[in-house]
């Protein structure tokens, strides 16, 4: 495919940089430092003991937090390579778009931002990621956080959407009301494919529908389904509904590639600084894509995130995650250093918010059984 958007691209010469300056390296890119950078963070490893949907223990197969942004982070390079744009910076992003997740997937992020909004404050996974890059790591002698790069922590702060001016006056550095690169931009599409056919996968491991189910509502999974069984009539529904996924992945990767490619084109821009001024996104789908995708969610929607045992284990790990909440904020004394030195300085609430935000799920459970459920 002859696709490139290579004007386009975000020439590295050119980052806005670091907060704290750094000697260049001899050869590796700022980019790739800043990669490297969150790979080793600790946030990045807990990632491993997060739910993505579907909790461990049932089997070992689903997908956790670090799976999925391995998943995503292949999709993203993909699509960044076929269009000529940086892969580095597009890696870098991908690895870093989920590091201030909370633990028990949607369930938790949603329950920490109730209990913030009750002292008329929020949680936001993506500003959290922001706090961790920025301070909460701590590994550097020459300064707090990872130091990274303007456009990686530029990056994180629009993954879902872009920051308007005089929102956030905390964010103004990070060019309110302008687009990100389309490095950027491409993330959270990537993010949608990965979880999006991870789900399905899951879901089907899961036994949760069949693959007729599927088929029945999602129109270009059946024609791909059709083609699949007229080619390998003897396979079982398993091999069939595998071999449909990936070509659906195909389908869904390749409407981001050519959307895109579509959209860049038609807007005639010359450079990232078009890109940045640019009215919406252009990071999208082709119109069957979109459809697919749509499609896709709505059938997650009915089919997986409201199943029965879903939602049992939301309602479980919700009452957890509110219960150690609701705890700490009535004994911070019982939060660890460096955490209860800073609830006797700033607001108990957003300290305790902190401290359960970095929390995987394991170590919520083991902290809740421990304080809560038996306390001595
Ligand atoms: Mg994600």
């Amino acid at each position: 495919m002859k696709l490139s958007l290579r004007g386009l691209r975000f020439p590295f010469g050119q980052t806005r940089g670091r907060r704290y300056p750094e000697p260049p390296h001899p050869y590796r890119n700022e980019f790739q430092r800043d990669r490297d950078r969150v790979v080793h963070a600790r946030a990045f490893r807990r990632l491993e003991d997060k739910t993505q949907v579907f909790s461990a223990g049932l089997s070992d197969h689903f997908r956790n937090r670090l799976t999925h942004t391995i998943e995503v982070s292949q999709i993203s390079r993909t699509v960044a390579t076929v269009l000529d744009l940086d892969e580095q910076l597009t890696e870098a992003l991908a690895l870093a778009h989920d590091i201030g997740h909370p633990p028990f997937a949607h369930a938790g992020e949603e329950e920490l931002d109730r209990r913030m909004r009750q002292f008329g404050e929020r949680f936001d996974h993506n500003l959290h990621a922001l706090r961790i890059v920025e301070s909460f790591e701590q590994r550097y002698a020459r300064f707090p956080g990872l130091n990274l790069t303007f456009e990686v922590r530029e990056g994180i702060v629009k993954h879902s959407r872009d920051l308007d001016p005089g929102e956030n006056p905390d964010l103004d550095d990070y060019l309110p009301g302008l687009r990100p690169p389309l490095e950027a931009q491409l993330i959270d599409l990537a993010d949608e494919i990965a979880y999006n056919t991870a789900d399905l996968d899951d879901g089907f491991a899961a036994g949760l529908f069949s693959v007729e189910s599927v088929a029945a509502s999602v129109p270009s999974f059946s024609v791909i389904l059709e083609t699949v069984s007229n080619q390998f009539p003897g396979a079982s529904e398993r091999v069939h509904f595998l071999e449909a996924l990936r070509r659906l992945i195909d389908l869904l990767v390749s409407g981001l590639i050519e959307g895109t490619f579509a959209a860049a084109s038609e807007a005639r821009l010359r450079d990232v600084e078009d890109v940045r001024r640019f009215p919406g996104r252009l990071a999208c789908f082709t119109p069957e894509a979109r459809a697919t995708d749509t499609a896709l969610k709505d059938f997650l929607r009915r089919n997986v995130y409201a199943s029965e045992g879903i939602l049992e284990e939301r309602e479980r790990s919700t009452a957890m995650l509110s219960g150690l909440f609701e705890f700490l904020l009535r004994h911070p004394d019982r939060l660890p250093s460096p955490y209860r030195e800073q609830a006797g300085e700033g607001p108990v609430h957003r300290v305790v918010c902190d401290y359960i935000a970095g929390m995987t799920d394991g170590f919520l459970k083991r902290t809740f059984q421990r304080t809560v459920a038996e306390p001595e």
